[in-house]
């Protein structure tokens, strides 16, 4: 759990409006409260700055929540804008990813889509400036020599012998570097800062870089691009962000931010706070780990449903609403700490616990055959589809003379604590009638094919006239009327909660992170289920249907159990 301000606390109520701005409070909130009400500002500018380089995952999430949520909350704006300036890893598939994931969370930045690349002729002229006024120059030095000579923490780094270059000089080959004249990692800008700082990110950092490759936005028009230093603050800069929010590893970048600011005629002058990122147990969140995982084949690709990406908790079946309460739930704080994946998973169970209907699924199918049924009789039923919300109504569900009950519900020979389907038992089938084995069906090789069973007429509905109550409750479906489907089943990733702790993150791939299940059959309502709505299977969990899923041939993924190992873990009690 992280530390922080009280908004952190897992004990607040889970079912607190998620976006209610009332109950949340941290030393973020605090500070853009502050400005406002000092009135150093009139209205909070925040923005979500993503590399394109990747999908998004959860940390980002936690980012979008935060940045939309302050200007949401507090009666400001927040830019979506990316921070495009490394052509080689970027790619218009992950600009369109983002922007698909940052609304589907539920986020709307409005008119206000930048891109760092809008800035490039302002941020060169920028460049200029700081040559002119020679803080800045151009270095001949090869990355490796750059490297070399940048020091320790100990220890200064070492002048470049072309740091006393004229300025007309610097002007001449860094307008020349723009043209294009020279090839990659020939030269490079550099402010002139401190060589000796015992910051590193001052020791006179590169500014631009020479890389004659397309751009996805600029094409061919450039040679040349700015370093994520040089861009980030200028570019909030230009769009009069007031809060400038980045997780806790540019804590040691915000004094040369600063710098930049200070020697540079900027319309604005952002501010920027630091906070922990989000870890996660059983899983690994950074987009460079993710993009192995995907170009090596280990995964289904970016939105495979074990993955820790928006679109794969999507595919997964993860509602936005869940995510938003994680969100919530964790808070921000100024300290790293892993959260326990359990956390996210039970904000999950608590949004799809009221809102997704319940539906009858069997993985494991088992053939019940009610001999005091007549053949062509079917029964309608209207089942209602979420108990927890009375709105959401019932559907019909036929019940006749073969049912199919899953494999594990029956013993022939139960043990001690074994309460479901046995022989000579009575058990309740789930808001329809009371069964009663009377004989077991098996095969040549021993296997049970079927079982024969009495129903008791009088118990329609699920109770009985004379108040007698089966010990078990069981899911079923009408033989003549289920569908089959396949069921893929989840579980973490990776093997071990602390992946590549012992160094090889790829060992720790979990071999059975994905169950498939061919031979499940599903509730012919279903067949209308579309990707993102995600139903609960009666005593089996929460599944939700794949991409993949056609009518010819349904594909369900198991959102999460039923079970809820973190709430039980913090004490709480589970319905
Ligand atoms: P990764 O480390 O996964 O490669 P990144 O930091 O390079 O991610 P960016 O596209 O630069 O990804 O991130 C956009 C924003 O999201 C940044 O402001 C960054 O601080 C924030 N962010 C990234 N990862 C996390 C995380 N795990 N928790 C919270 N915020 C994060
Ligand atoms: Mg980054």
């Amino acid at each position: 759990m992280a530390d922080g301000g009280p908004a952190t606390s897992p004990d607040a109520a889970p079912d607190a409006a998620p976006d209610a701005p009332s109950d949340r409070r941290d030393f973020l909130r605090e500070i853009v409260a502050a400005d406002l009400a000092a009135g150093r500002i009139t209205a909070p500018v925040t923005r979500f700055p993503p590399e394109p380089n990747g999908y998004l995952h959860i940390g980002h999430a936690k980012s979008i929540c935060l940045n939309f949520g302050i200007a949401a909350e507090l009666g400001g704006q927040c830019n979506l804008r990316f921070d495009d300036t490394n052509p080689v890893k970027e790619d218009q598939e992950y600009l369109d990813a983002i922007e698909h994931d940052v609304r589907w969370l539920g986020f709307d930045w409005g008119a206000n889509l930048f891109h760092a690349s809008d800035y490039f002729e302002q941020l060169y002229a920028w460049a200029i400036h700081l040559i002119d006024a020679g803080l800045a120059f151009v270095d001949d030095q090869s990355p490796d020599e750059i490297r070399e000579t940048r020091g320790t923490l100990t220890a200064p780094g070492v002048n470049s012998p072309w740091r006393d270059r004229s300025i007309e000089e610097n002007r001449d080959l860094f307008v020349r570097m723009r043209a294009g004249e020279f090839p990659n990692g020939a030269r490079v800008l550099r402010a002139k800062i401190d060589m000796a700082s015992p910051n590193p990110n001052l020791r006179d950092p590169v500014l631009y870089r020479i890389l004659h490759a397309t751009h996805p936005r600029t094409g061919d028009a450039w040679s040349i691009y700015p370093t994520y230093d040089f861009a980030h603050g200028q570019s909030d800069a230009i769009e009069g962000v007031t809060h400038s929010l980045c997780t806790l590893e540019f804590e040691g970048h915000r004094p040369l931010y600063d710098w930049l600011i200070e020697h540079l005629p900027v319309p604005h002058v952002p501010h920027q706070y630091e906070f922990a990122r989000l870890n996660l147990t059983w899983t690994v969140l950074s987009k460079r780990v993710l993009l192995r995982l995907v170009q090596e084949g280990h995964v289904r690709g970016w939105d495979d449903p074990r993955m820790p990406t928006i679109s794969g908790l999507r595919r997964r079946g993860f509602p936005a609403e869940g995510i938003r309460d994680f969100a919530a739930m964790i808070g921000v704080a100024r300290t790293d700490a892993t959260i326990e994946v359990g956390q996210l998973e039970y904000a999950v169970r608590g949004v799809l616990n009221r809102t997704a209907p319940r539906r009858f699924g069997v993985l494991d199918p088992l053939k019940v055959v009610l001999t005091n049924w007549p053949a062509d009789r079917v029964d309608t039923l209207e089942i209602v589809n979420n108990p927890e919300d009375p709105a959401s109504g019932t559907r019909p569900v036929a019940f006749g003379r073969e049912l199919l009950i899953e494999r594990e519900d029956f013993a022939e020979d139960p043990p001690p604590k074994f309460f479901r389907m046995a022989p000579g038992r009575e058990v309740r089938l789930r808001n329809a009638y009371f069964v009663t084995c009377d004989e077991v069906v098996k095969d040549d090789e021993g296997r049970i094919v079927e079982l024969r069973c009495t129903v008791d007429p009088a118990t329609r509905g699920g109770d009985a006239p004379d108040g007698r109550r089966p010990k078990a409750t069981l899911h079923w479906l009408s033989a003549a009327h289920a569908l089959p489907a396949e069921v893929r089943l989840y579980d973490h990733l990776f093997g071990r909660s602390d992946p590549g702790a012992d160094g090889d993150l790829l060992a720790d791939l979990n071999p059975a992170s994905e169950t498939i299940v061919r031979s499940a059959m599903v509730e012919p309502s279903l067949s209308e289920a579309t990707p993102g709505e995600t139903v609960q299977f009666e005593r089996l969990g929460y599944f939700t249907p794949d991409p993949d899923s056609s009518p010819d041939g349904l594909v369900f993924n198991r959102t999460l159990t039923l079970k809820d190992s973190w709430a039980k873990v913090q004490g709480r009690a589970t319905a």
